[in-house]
């Protein structure tokens, strides 16, 4: 993994900022390892392997660049995994092997204008039709938007108020009626596409439903559980090449005690952050409930990310805000990780919720 992101990923990290570019060639050699198919079993051509490889792979492209890392992230867990928990198998034999392979890119439609924290408020319609399902509406805020092959998306198909009218689709790109609308332009992340998906009329048959009609609140709930280990795998990978940048500055400098207590807060608060990351990422790995931890993770380790790259910035003085310098990069990178896949008060929430369903556990 180290070898492909320092050897493949890393040099492109500043050019795919600068230019807002999708890193192709990353994703490409990403493929090529194996790296898309990480938690897709073997009999479905993938890696075969856990949460905790799955961690770790995305901390290691997110320390050589951390667009790569979100765009193989979303794939991997909340844009793939998904079918693998709540899929039949008929859906696993059609989607696995090329979402494994890299052939299609796997991407997640939940959020809306008006439904991004309250995700239960989505207001993209499934009506029923003869053979399935008529969508329509509009996500804002995808990733691998214009490159994905496929959108798990979220839309409303009973009368149910909130999250029991939800029900989860596969769509893939080519269906009519689907397109990309405004594509975002963000202060970090840049080689990672956002933007919108435009459903008009799109028709997509019953065998693309995923899971039980009103089941997708839940299948949406249990994706961003294990995405969230996803996210603190990135956040753990930034928080290291910031951390790492500051070692060789401080290596080669004259240094004040500041600068050393400094330093070593922040390499002790990575320490604590990639342990609670790990330990989830364990939890899950088991078939263990891992909720709670899972947003501990994302919560410690990305505000611990944020924390450390504007320490950085602060060591390195005049070189840390230069624009080009990795150290401002790391520092504009690691704020959308406070926000995306629920945002750090929403975390607070789910942590809470959890701690009071059953004071037992
Ligand atoms: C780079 C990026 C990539 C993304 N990729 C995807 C994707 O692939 N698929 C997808 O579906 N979505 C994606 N999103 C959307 C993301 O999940 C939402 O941005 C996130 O859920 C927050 O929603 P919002 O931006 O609408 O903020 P809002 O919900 O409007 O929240 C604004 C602020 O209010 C706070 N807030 C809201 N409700 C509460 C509350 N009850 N208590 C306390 N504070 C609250 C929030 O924490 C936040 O600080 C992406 C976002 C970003 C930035």
């Amino acid at each position: 993994m180290r070898e492909l992101a320092q050897g493949v990923v890393q040099p492109l990290a500043a050019e795919v900022d600068r230019e807002h570019r999708f890193p192709v060639e990353a994703v490409k050699a990403a493929a090529e390892a194996g790296l898309l198919g990480v938690l897709i079993p073997a009999k479905y051509g993938g890696a075969g392997l856990d949460a905790i490889a799955f961690a770790v792979c995305i901390e290691e492209l997110a320390q050589a660049c951390a667009s790569t890392s979100v765009i193989v992230d979303v794939h991997t867990s909340v844009g793939s995994e998904p079918i693998l928990l709540f899929g039949t198998e008929e859906q696993k034999r059609k989607w696995l092997p090329r979402l494994a392979s890299g052939e299609l890119l796997g991407a997640f439609a939940l959020t809306e204008p008006a439904a991004g924290s309250d995700a239960a408020s989505l207001q993209t319609s499934a009506r029923r039709s003869r053979g399935g399902y008529v969508l329509n509406g509009t996500k804002v805020f995808i990733t691998n938007i214009g490159h994905a092959g496929m959108y798990i998306v979220f839309a409303r198909s009973g009368p149910e108020e909130k999250a029991a009218g939800v029900s989860a689709f596969l769509v893939p790109d080519d269906a009519a009626g689907v397109r990309v609308g405004q594509l975002f332009k963000k202060m970090g992340l840049r080689g990672s596409p956002t933007g919108e998906l435009v459903l008009e009329d799109v028709e997509v048959p019953k065998e693309n439903r995923l899971g039980a009609e009103g089941q997708g609140f839940t299948v949406a709930m249990r994706a961003l559980d294990s995405g969230r280990i996803g996210i603190s795998g990135q956040a753990l990978g930034i928080a290291q090449a910031a951390l790492d940048e500051s070692r060789a500055l401080l290596a080669d400098r004259a240094r004040e005690q500041g600068d050393d207590f400094l330093l070593a807060d922040m390499a002790t608060r990575l320490e604590s952050a990639r342990l609670l990351a790990y330990h989830a990422a364990w939890l899950c790995s088991l078939g263990r409930p891992f909720t709670r931890q899972a947003s501990m993770a994302k919560l410690h380790s990305t505000d611990t990310a944020m924390q450390i790259a504007i320490d950085a910035v602060q060591l390195a003085g005049e070189v840390g805000v230069t624009a080009g310098s990795p150290f401002e990069r790391h520092f504009r990178d690691a704020k959308a990780l406070q926000i995306y896949e629920g945002s750090n008060q929403v975390q607070r929430i789910v942590i809470a919720r959890d701690l009071t369903r059953d004071i037992t556990r």
